[in-house]
């Protein structure tokens, strides 16, 4: 089995598109869209949900307000400043702020009460759909939520598993913009990382820093340039950054209106940019990443 991940160092460059293009080609590889923070890969495959998981994020402490006596331990011990004394019907107790609870379980174990109790935090959802062209694993954390690297690192795990129980050779993994620990997650058992990049000045920064990153970890990168003929000069920048490390660069990918345009309609409209010559280079990009697998 071979797993290809996707990213871009920053959102809104194309990798969606260009990963829903070769779940198509590939017609039976397992996707996993592991942008758990803002999931977009949907909207273009369209998917049926088959299985769903809440997906418990971490712990939290929770006070029983018949058994505290207000005895201040754990409000002092709390290193995250997440238990403050309040008056309720005229006793007082402590009370625990879950935005700032980091689970740690201190006050649990220093209560002399037993009064403090570690939960599991909901703090997302995880699913297995089908879509017109494979099993996809995708999953949802709630705004603000924290552990984005422990779901995406679920994601994956899941997708494996259900490509090697159906007996596909290829995962399709959409990663996650910037360069932090979901990324990181996403990138981990990579056979090679695809990195599409857009000719501007951030986007050659961007190209760097996810380069770089992937390059700490020895994983083989590829680089797609999307939009490429909005800016020859920076074009030609990224071709000699990707050079310079080696790196092979896998296609260059024309702005399309009429491409934006369709998939504007998401994937109900697919009929409609088949045809579209961005498509049509995309295709000719998956030639040459599996000539590099
Ligand atoms: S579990 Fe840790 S962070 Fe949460 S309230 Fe208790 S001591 Fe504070
Ligand atoms: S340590 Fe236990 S009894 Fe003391 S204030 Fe905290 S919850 Fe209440």
């Amino acid at each position: 089995m071979k797993e290809i991940v996707i990213v871009s160092g920053k959102g809104g460059t194309g990798k969606t598109t260009v990963l829903a293009r070769y779940a198509e080609i590939a017609n039976n590889a397992v996707v996993a869209d592991c942008d758990v923070d803002a999931p977009n890969l949907h909207m273009l495959l369209n998917p049926r949900i088959a299985h769903r998981e809440a997906f418990v994020g971490s712990k939290m402490g929770v006070v029983d307000p018949d058994k505290c006596t207000n005895c201040g331990k754990c409000e002092s011990l709390c290193r995250f400043d997440a238990i403050s004394t309040i008056e309720v019907d005229g006793r007082k107790r402590a009370d625990i702020d879950i935005d700032r609870c980091e689970g740690c379980g201190v006050c649990a174990r220093v209560c002399p009460e037993d009064a403090i109790d570690l939960r599991d935090r909901i703090v997302g959802e995880w699913f297995i759909s089908d879509t017109n062209y494979g099993t996809m694993i995708h999953a949802l954390l709630e705004p603000g939520a924290e552990n984005s690297g422990k779901l995406v690192a679920m994601v994956k795990h899941k997708a494996k598993k259900t490509a090697k129980d159906n007996g596909a050779e290829l995962v399709l993994v959409d990663g996650p913009p910037g360069i932090g620990c979901p990324v990181i997650a996403a990138l981990a058992g990579a056979n090679i990382v695809v990195i599409v990049s857009e000719p501007t000045v951030s986007g050659l920064s961007d190209f760097r820093r996810v380069a770089d990153l992937a390059g700490g970890f020895k994983i083989k990168c590829a680089l797609l340039v999307n939009k490429a003929d909005l800016n020859d000069e920076m074009t030609a920048s990224l071709l000699e950054e990707a050079t310079k490390r080696e790196m092979p660069c896998i296609g260059r990918v024309s702005y399309d209106e009429g491409l934006m345009a369709a998939m504007a309609k998401g994937a109900d409209a697919a009929a409609e940019y088949q045809d579209c010559p961005a498509i049509i280079e995309i295709s000719k990009t998956y030639d040459a990443l599996l000539g590099l697998l």
